[in-house]
């Protein structure tokens, strides 16, 4: 028997077929019979639906042409309509066309937006990004500015012209458009700025002069532009440009001319400044560290003339700033903040800031409630020497560098003129510094910038004495460039005495400038030696000569004191740290109660430099 299928065929326009077809004859028949209710019609696909009176539905199969089926419908009454499938399909074609109409003009209005976009981003370069502050967020007032009184007297000048403008302008002066801020990094300049807005209640506008300058050359010129033009729409305010010598350098100057960007830069702030009106109140303040080599005239009278020194803090200026930083953080009670202050000479009101915070999270690393010396501690030597490293095993290299740094901290307490000796230690840190021997300088010299020559050649030696330790101990076939550092600072020293300072037989000859002004733009013609080639050979003849004595002098003095040398580093090997009271208390021992040391040869290559056993 063959296998049955169940085909089952859909009709789609004419609805489900009945069970029992009706065939033509069987349509004809029962329309003719007036058993038909209602019929349909369809040409196109040549078939019929018919409605039986019992409600009944069939489709029948039918000719293309029928009069005969229209005559008996006609004849029984029996209403035939006609479908019209063309009609059906022209609207379905329709439908879909105006889908993809749709569809296409959506995906066109899409790309349309995304273009619009990018060409308001491209037009939008010129638009400076200044970073507007609303007045009540600037919570930074005068108080908070610690260390740097005369740059903020000068300061509340211009807070009292934007503060009553009438008082100055109504006998005649003229408020000042611009005000430089000159001082190394970190010095507060920033947050000088910022005192001054919220001390005059005014709006502040800060950016940095790097953001004008872009890859497009007119684009910098368009955001000073659009700066100025948001600037006066909130005058009073204070616009604060930062590193102003990105833009402000000398025109014209620098290795193969100027650069465009920046010149045309620097020529629409010009012409900018030129174009507020007398009070305005527009006030300009820029920070830089290199006035010199500003453009001179972003420094003629109208423009920036007014010059605010902001210099590093001297002792009392850094203990105000730790103060001002310690109002927020819990320092234990007997914290003495003028002693760090001492200990910190150089540093800047960043570095302090810096170094409390990284007190404060050393403390909490801890979890301790109050910060105390000892964590201000590890965060100076955090800060300056680099992160702990895992100490030293007990080997030869620990000897070494034993050795090594004793020799640095015994020249300087055996030499009157150099710097005190703060503590030496042999706990190694990140970066390769396997210990160190730190010493404070002389706040005066620090602060005055004055070192004598003695000073000077009493620091070489001290930066020799890692060296010579080496020498003395181990001799000449087991030095290590450990003393690399030191020999780079002592080569650098000698050469500024010879070329600068006129501290040699080569007299009182300023043989080169400033080193780093060949790098900043200023016409490095200008910088190249001006001295024959015999003045260059005798210089670097002079800068050996200093060097080598500041190593001798290390050697003899080490020498003449071996045996303290060596007690001193079995003292520190065990110890691993003496600070420089107890350092000096040993060397003050030794020399009180044994027979003097022969330090005769030390005596004789240490010309000029009276040691302290003397
Ligand atoms: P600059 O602009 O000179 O580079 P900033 O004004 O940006 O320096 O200073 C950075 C941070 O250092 C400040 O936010 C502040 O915490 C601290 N600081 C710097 N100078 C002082 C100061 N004189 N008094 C108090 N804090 C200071």
């Amino acid at each position: 028997m063959a296998n049955q299928r169940h085909i089952t065929i859909f009709a789609p326009a004419l609805g489900q077929p009945d069970r029992e077809p009706l065939g033509y004859s069987g349509l004809v028949e029962a329309v003719r019979n007036g058993q038909a209710q209602e019929l349909l019609w369809n040409p196109d696909l040549r078939k019929v639906r018919v409605t039986l009176l019992d409600g009944r539905q069939s489709v029948v199969d039918v000719f293309p042409e029928n009069p005969v089926l229209i005559q008996e419908a006609d004849a029984a009454g029996v209403p035939l309509t006609i479908e019209d499938s063309h009609q059906q399909e022209a609207w379905a074609g329709l439908m879909v066309n105006l889908l993809l109409v749709a569809l296409i003009l959506v995906g066109l209005g899409f790309l349309l937006r995304r273009s619009a976009k990018a060409a308001n981003r491209a037009l939008g370069f010129g638009r400076s990004k200044p970073r507007l502050r609303a007045e009540n967020d600037i919570r930074v007032c005068f108080e908070d500015v610690a260390g740097i009184n005369e740059a903020k007297d000068e300061l509340q000048e211009v807070v009292a012209f934007l503060k009553q403008p009438d008082r100055f302008t109504s006998i005649g002066a003229r408020i000042p458009r611009g005000v430089l801020l000159v001082g190394p990094p970190g010095t507060g300049k920033t947050l000088l700025a910022r005192a001054v807005a919220a001390e005059a209640g005014v709006e502040f506008f800060s950016i940095s002069a790097s953001e004008f300058v872009e890859m497009f050359v007119g684009v910098g010129a368009s955001r000073v532009r659009d700066l100025f033009r948001q600037a006066k729409q909130k005058a009073p305010c204070i616009v604060f440009i930062d590193e102003i010598d990105a833009v402000g350098r000398q025109r014209g100057a620098g290795i193969g001319g100027g650069n465009d960007e920046r010149e045309q830069t620097l020529n629409q702030l010009l012409t900018e400044m030129d174009g507020f009106e007398d009070n305005s109140g527009i006030i300009l303040l820029a920070a830089t560290n290199r006035p010199d080599v500003l453009d001179t005239a972003l420094l003629r009278p109208g423009r920036f003339d007014r010059r605010v020194l902001v210099d590093l803090p001297d002792r009392p200026g850094r203990e105000a700033i730790l103060n001002v930083h310690a109002r927020t953080r819990p320092m234990a009670p007997d914290v003495d903040l003028a002693a760090w202050a001492c200990r910190t000479p150089g540093f800047s009101g960043a570095d302090l800031a810096n170094l409390l915070n990284e007190a404060a999270i050393l403390t909490a690393r801890a979890r301790k409630q109050f910060i105390e010396d000892n964590h201000i501690m590890d965060a100076l030597e955090r800060v300056t020497m680099g992160l702990p490293a895992a100490p030293l095993q007990n080997s030869g290299k620990k000897w070494l560098i034993a050795y090594h740094e004793v020799g640095h901290a015994l020249v300087a307490t055996l030499l009157h003129q150099a710097d005190d000796l703060d503590k030496v230690t042999l706990l190694p840190r990140s970066g390769g510094v396997g210990g160190f021997a730190r010493f404070t300088p002389d706040e005066e010299v620090v602060d005055s910038g004055l070192v004598s020559r003695a000073k000077l050649q009493a620091r070489m030696a001290v930066s020799m004495g890692g060296r010579a330790a080496e020498l003395v101990v181990f001799g000449r076939q087991e030095i290590t460039p450990g003393a690399s550092r030191d020999i780079e600072a002592v080569t650098a020293t000698a050469r500024e005495m010879v070329t600068r300072y006129g501290f040699s037989s080569l007299g009182p000859v300023a043989w080169e400038g400033d080193q780093a002004e060949v790098f900043i733009g200023r016409d490095w013609l200008q910088q190249r030696p001006t001295y024959s080639k015999d003045t260059a050979k005798a210089l670097d003849a002079e800068v050996q000569k200093l060097a080598k004595e500041a190593l001798a002098a290390a050697c003899s003095l080490l020498a003449g004191h071996r045996p303290l040398l060596d007690e001193l580093t079995n003292q520190l090997v065990e110890e691993e740290t003496i600070g420089g009271d107890q350092f000096r208390a040993v060397v003050e021992q030794y020399q009180g109660t044994t027979a003097p040391v022969q330090d005769s040869v030390g005596r004789d290559l240490v010309k000029g430099l009276p040691n302290k056993a003397e």
